[in-house]
């Protein structure tokens, strides 16, 4: 009948949401143990001065080494977001991007290190002190810190992040707008925040120029010209990108044709090489 229909099309559904959720327990316990046994690494993929060669800066890009192979941040960031364990996973992102760009200004690397921020590290200003207390820790310089936050985080704490991003404008310390364009975006932000960099989003580079004339590239690059804002474009992957990059007047980018996310030593390695090539 239909009530036992119904009856049993519940009971799937309960069970489907129950599952679901004892997955993401599991998935919450595992991430927890992978804090304590030091399972998560950092990558760090070049930023390139497509004019010099050069290196101009890096992301940091957070993977899991987990017993069972390398699990991309897109497995676990949003799990780790919903039982707030990416707050202590964010703290030693900040730490260890942090100890890395001091290790290479000692090396005479002097790189600016960008680090993703997630939403909830914006609740309070906690975001302000934790990252003032590790600048101290690590004697890293706050100008060699660049911090990425999206525009669903501006619109979301529109009050918070005023201030917090002030402070943090204050202290010397770079912000980016990462996968711009993807956002809300209400532009009036651009002139409310402090905000120093946008980061064209890979969607807007992908099929540039067979399947896409880059139009929307074009009116980001001219958007960060006329706020006197910083661009480099996401995702690069072709020659033939670059060439539209430069003819358009966006001179950094990162992405795969120069780099992909890269471990400490290989990055330091990658700097070296270039370094030769430019010689
Ligand atoms: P994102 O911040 O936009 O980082 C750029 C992503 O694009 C990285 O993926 C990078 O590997 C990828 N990428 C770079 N160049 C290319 C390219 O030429 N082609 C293609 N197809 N992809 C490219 P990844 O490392 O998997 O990170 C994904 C996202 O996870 C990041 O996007 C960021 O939102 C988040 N994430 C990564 N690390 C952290 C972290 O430490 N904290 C937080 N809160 N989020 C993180
Ligand atoms: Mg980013
Ligand atoms: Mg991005
Ligand atoms: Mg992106």
């Amino acid at each position: 009948t239909v009530k036992a229909n119904k009856g049993q099309s519940f009971e799937f559904y309960d069970k489907e949401i129950n599952n679901l959720s004892i997955y993401k327990y599991e998935i919450q316990q595992k991430l927890r143990n992978a804090l304590n046994n030091n399972e998560f690494v950092l990558y760090y993929q070049p930023q390139i001065d497509m004019i010099t060669n050069e290196i101009v800066g890096m992301e940091a890009l957070i993977r899991w080494n987990s017993p069972t192979g390398m699990i991309p941040p897109g497995n676990f960031i949003s799990i780790a977001e919903e039982s707030n364990l990416i707050i202590p996973i964010g703290e030693w992102v900040l730490l260890t991007a942090c100890q890395f760009g001091k290790k290479l200004e000692s090396l005479n690397y002097a790189i600016p290190i960008a680090v993703n921020l997630s939403m909830l590290q914006f609740k309070s200003n906690y975001i302000n002190e934790l990252v003032e207390s590790i600048l101290t820790k690590t004697d890293l310089p706050p100008k060699l810190l660049e911090l990425e936050i999206t525009e669903g985080i501006l619109m979301a704490n529109e009050k918070e992040c005023e201030s917090i991003l002030t402070v943090f404008h204050n202290m010397g310390i770079q912000i980016s707008i990462d996968d711009f364009g993807t956002g809300y975006s209400s532009l009036s932000y651009l002139k409310k925040f402090a905000v120093d960099k946008i980061k064209i989003d890979r969607s807007f580079i992908k099929g540039i120029p067979q399947f896409d004339n880059g139009t929307i590239a074009k009116v980001i690059i001219e958007l960060a010209r006329n706020f006197n804002l910083k661009v480099i474009a996401e995702g690069v992957e072709t020659e033939a990108q670059i060439d539209f990059l430069l003819k358009n007047n966006c001179s950094t980018a990162q992405g795969f044709y120069y780099a992909k996310p890269l471990n400490e030593e290989a990055l330091i390695d990658f700097i070296k090489n270039l370094k030769k090539e430019n010689r």
